[in-house]
């Protein structure tokens, strides 16, 4: 079964083209992120979705049924930006209850709803502070008490947690992400950090200049890009042009740093991927990396190095335990045969 689903969508503002046929599905319950670098489409489809901007061409469905022509209020869809824009004027009752009061909801029924709102999102009793005595964090939780009031069938965010700082951040993904399940509330989050997109999504939209790269699990986008353009965006960066050509009646990569053995059904013009995550300190195994330690970054759960070889410099995250040479000296790297490496082809 689908609740949303987003079929061929093109907007243009002007000449230029913001969405370039844009199609997935949401099923009930389901939690899809939207991830792209800023100015990829991402807000232009939520507000086409909401009804705030009508598409050039495609449509959307909620159940099989088109909602062209629906205004935003009917779409029963609810809406939470990153200027989550309470009323300053308002304590926060009055915020949670604005949606519910729009809605004519007698004030006996809004009480009760109000206090169950509060409750969820960890903010019980508050009901007669004033927004602006509230830290960030709290004010982003009354907004999405506000946007859950009125039970939307549909709950999508706009990059919500952008001027937050980062472990708050990563503490509010974390209840979000219980919230929305224990609702089981069919939702869509924009951002343009993988670390949100993966931690709260059921399933990753990657788009890029309007249009899908790849859908699918948080895990399935990581380990297994389908472009380079993915592999990029989630800073898996040694990208090198690479010539396919058959070899012992297998298919060989051939780089500017050497040969490596791959799967391919095609050959020519390539890139090679070698995964950054997928190497470690040594001679070992079939794959084994020479060159010069050019530089290194201690990062705490792990140390990224840059490796020059042969001129080229790669990257590689290892485990922060690992005992490194000097800089500027030699070392040897072992490639996971499995994971290190992934060829796409030159489109
Ligand atoms: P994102 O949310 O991914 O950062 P947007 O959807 O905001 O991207 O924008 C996509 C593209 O469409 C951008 O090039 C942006 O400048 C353009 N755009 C968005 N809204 C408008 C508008 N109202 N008028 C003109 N151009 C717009
Ligand atoms: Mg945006």
């Amino acid at each position: 079964m689908t609740h949303l689903s987003i079929q061929n969508i093109h907007k243009s503002f002007g000449r230029a083209h913001a969405l370039r046929g844009i199609s997935f599905d949401v099923a009930p319950g389901e939690i899809v992120a939207l991830l792209g670098p800023s100015g990829c489409g991402k807000s232009t489809l939520l507000s086409i979705i909401a009804g705030l901007e009508a598409p050039d061409q495609g449509q959307v469905f909620w159940e099989g049924a088109s909602l062209a022509g629906i205004p935003p209020h009917r779409r029963g869809f609810g809406l939470m930006f990153q200027d989550f824009a309470l009323f300053p004027h308002m304590d926060v009752y009055a915020n949670v209850a604005f949606g519910l009061r729009m809605a004519r909801l007698a004030n006996d029924a809004i009480r009760p709803r109000l206090a169950e709102m509060l409750d969820l999102v960890g903010l019980a009793g508050f009901e007669g502070r004033d927004i602006n005595t509230l830290s960030g964090g709290e004010q982003q939780r009354v907004a999405l008490a506000r946007a859950l009031a009125p039970q939307p069938r549909l709950l999508m965010f706009d990059e919500p947690l952008g001027s937050l700082d980062r472990s708050l951040r990563e503490r509010l993904i974390g209840d979000l992400h219980d919230i929305l399940r224990r609702l089981h509330l069919t939702s869509i989050y924009v951002t343009h950090d993988q670390q949100e997109a993966f931690a709260l999504a059921d399933r990753v939209v990657v788009m890029n200049a309007g249009q899908v790269e790849q859908i699918g699990p948080p895990q399935e986008i990581y380990c297994a890009p389908r472009t380079p353009f993915v592999a990029q965006f989630l800073e898996l960066a040694n990208l090198l042009p690479a010539d396919i050509r058959e070899q012992d009646g297998g298919r060989v990569a051939h780089t500017a740093i050497g040969s490596f053995p791959i799967d391919a059904h095609w050959l020519g013009p390539a890139q090679l991927l070698i995964r950054p995550d997928a190497a470690q300190p040594g001679a070992q195994g079939p794959l084994v990396l020479h060159g010069t330690l050019q530089d290194l970054s201690f990062r705490g759960s792990l140390q990224r190095i840059w490796l020059n070889v042969n001129g080229t410099a790669l990257t590689f995250d290892l485990p922060s335990t690992a005992a490194l040479p000097p800089i500027g000296q030699e070392m040897a790297l072992s490639l996971m045969p499995h994971q290190a490496l992934q060829i796409f082809q030159q489109s």
